[in-house]
């Protein structure tokens, strides 16, 4: 819980900086694509209280159309992010109160909620998403991936220091995204996205699960925030749920509730919409709690897809 609090007062505090910052100017004024993000962020909400969990769909339609293709891929917090440091080193950008706000905005809603930017909104996640065949999903052996997640905080560390460094941005050089978005990136670039998209048809969001900074640090705020999941009701352990999870998260060997990798999940809930029983659900932080448990025996894991 004590990790809880800091974590909401930081960025409480961010917040109100972000915001007076915000204020503080002649006039006040969001750029559209920020307001259609934040926009797309609260009906992500909304849907996943009202359980309505096939909106993610419309939404990340929605989000590749307008913040991507129409947009283009900047409305990226990987971009607000760098622009931080970049601002520390070189004092470089007035505007630097809209990307602080933009970023502190989806951690809370990401602290709150669980990482609902990365799985309803971001449209270069999306993509990623619309292009996967379960049928053709081949399975990257644990300890491989796991070492391969890592790679994210690795670029995280440079798009935040380049800056400070070399005082210019880091994430553009790494971002496959330009080229189909701003129809813009060099030939490397080109060469990236080909293999990203390719990849995506066997991988589920290769660029997310071993790339993406910012998916790296949503991560880290994820695990620090209040989205759970739990059962409520008899669980069959039938793993149903834990097989329709491609980001491969979710363990349900635990009676008590499913052991979720909050560092990767991205509140999906494909895992609550596959399970048979309709007993996996996100955990209230207010309100009634579960249902009692009822051990039921372990039953033979069903394998999906
Ligand atoms: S990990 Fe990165 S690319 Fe993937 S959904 Fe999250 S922000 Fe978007
Ligand atoms: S654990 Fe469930 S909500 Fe989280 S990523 Fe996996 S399927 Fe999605």
């Amino acid at each position: 819980m004590t990790k809880k609090i800091i974590t909401g007062l930081i960025i409480a505090i961010l917040l109100a900086i972000s915001l007076s910052s915000l204020l503080t100017k002649e006039e006040f004024s969001l750029p559209p694509k920020l307001i259609v993000l934040f926009i797309l962020l609260l009906i992500a909400m909304v849907a996943l209280k009202l359980k309505r969990y096939w909106l993610r769909y419309p939404i990340l339609i929605t989000s590749i159309a307008y913040l991507g293709f129409y947009e283009g891929s900047c409305v990226c917090p990987n971009g607000a992010l760098q622009n931080i440091p970049l601002f520390l080193a070189t004092s470089k950008y007035a505007n630097i109160g809209i990307y602080l706000f933009e970023i502190v905005v989806i951690f809370a809603v990401i602290f709150l909620m669980g990482n609902l930017y990365c799985g309803w909104v971001c449209h270069k996640g999306g993509i990623q998403e619309f292009l996967f065949r379960k049928k053709l999903a081949i399975k990257i052996p644990e300890k491989i991936d796991r070492v391969l997640r890592n790679f994210r905080f690795l670029f995280l560390g440079i798009v935040l220091a380049y800056p400070i460094f070399k005082h210019a941005k880091f994430f553009g050089k790494i971002d496959p995204f330009k080229v189909i978005f701003n129809l813009y990136g060099t030939t490397t670039l080109t060469i990236i996205l080909a293999i990203t998209l390719l990849a995506s048809i066997f991988i589920y969001r290769p660029f997310c699960r071993y790339v993406c900074p910012f998916g790296g640090l949503a991560g880290i705020v994820n695990s620090l925030g209040f989205f759970k999941l739990q059962f409520n009701g008899v669980c069959k352990r039938c793993r149903i749920c834990e097989n329709s999870c491609f980001f491969d998260a979710i363990k349900t060997d635990n009676t008590e509730s499913p052991a979720i990798a909050r560092s990767i999940c991205i509140s999906c809930m494909e895992c609550a919409q596959a399970c048979p029983k309709k007993v996996l659900e996100e955990k209230k932080i207010f309100g009634k709690t579960s249902r009692p448990q009822k051990d039921v025996g372990l039953v033979e894991p069903v394998k999906t897809g």
